[in-house]
């Protein structure tokens, strides 16, 4: 964390430091949190290929790394994400991927700072790659294949390296995995799986909810046959089991109808 010497609210320099988030003033009782500070990290990718910027400033200057800042006051991950794509590389990205979060402690100007960055990834054509004027703290860009990325040396280590590594993952180039990594990486996709799940039976309870206040119709059997061939046909795709699939979300089915009877029956009484 940064040093302290002096109260922010009352100047006072009577600090007693708790622990390495909480600071109190002994003078006005303020309690000062030196918390991480949320950042975005954006990887873009054109045809297989990652575009890296070179940094004109400080911290990491002369480095290559991905883009990225922090966020603003109002601003979420995802927003900031695309706010920072614009003014770095002057152009628009839309449809962004969560990939990771990942917390990275680094030294500027004699402090010790942290940070917590929500990482994105998102795919950009060729318009947008012809369309990049690097701006801000970015000097030049350039895309490296992934062979290159994983030799090259990037800014922000080791968090530069973790978040190569989870995009690797990503993207299924996996040419020096050990174990170790790989059941790192198997780990991270399972916590990713639940929090999905989560955010799935979440997403079920407000559609029941907003469907019961406007008397809407359930889903009927014809909608459930279309969500059940559009999840094969995609399974197919990424040379996914169909038997698995389909057992899956025969489940996703089951728990689904078991929420809505459950916040019917509560909504009903
Ligand atoms: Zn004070």
């Amino acid at each position: 964390m940064s040093c302290l010497n002096f109260c922010q609210k009352c100047g006072s320099n009577q600090l007693l430091k708790i622990n390495d988030t909480l600071t109190k003033c002994q003078s006005c009782h303020f309690e000062i949190y030196s918390n991480p500070k949320p950042t975005a990290t954006t990887i873009l990718i054109h045809e297989g290929k990652v575009l890296l910027g070179l940094r004109n400033k400080a911290p990491e200057k002369e480095k290559w790394g991905y883009g990225g800042g922090f966020l603003d006051w109002g601003e979420n991950a995802y927003n900031c994400a695309i706010r920072e794509v614009k003014e770095e590389l002057s152009i628009d990205v839309l449809d962004l991927i969560y990939l990771t979060s990942l917390e990275h402690d680094y030294e500027y100007k004699g402090d010790l700072r942290s940070i917590n960055s929500t990482v994105f990834v998102g795919q950009i054509d060729f318009n947008q790659v012809q369309s990049i004027i690097p701006a801000d703290d970015v000097e030049e860009v350039k895309l490296v294949t992934l062979d290159e990325l994983a030799n090259h040396e990037l800014a922000f280590e080791p968090f530069s390296t973790l978040v190569r590594e989870r995009l690797f993952a990503y993207l299924g180039y996996l040419p020096k995995a050990d174990l170790v990594f790989l059941r790192y990486q198997i780990d991270l996709t399972d916590n990713e799986l639940l929090r999905l799940f989560g955010l799935r039976m979440n997403l079920v309870r407000h559609a029941v909810i907003y469907k019961s206040n406007h008397k809407l119709q359930e889903l009927n059997q014809d909608r459930w046959q279309q969500v059940i061939t559009d999840k094969l046909k995609k399974a197919t795709k990424i040379g996914l089991n169909k038997e698995f699939v389909r057992s899956i979300w025969e489940m996703i089915h089951k728990e689904t109808l078991r929420i809505e009877s459950q916040i019917k029956s509560k909504l009903n009484k």
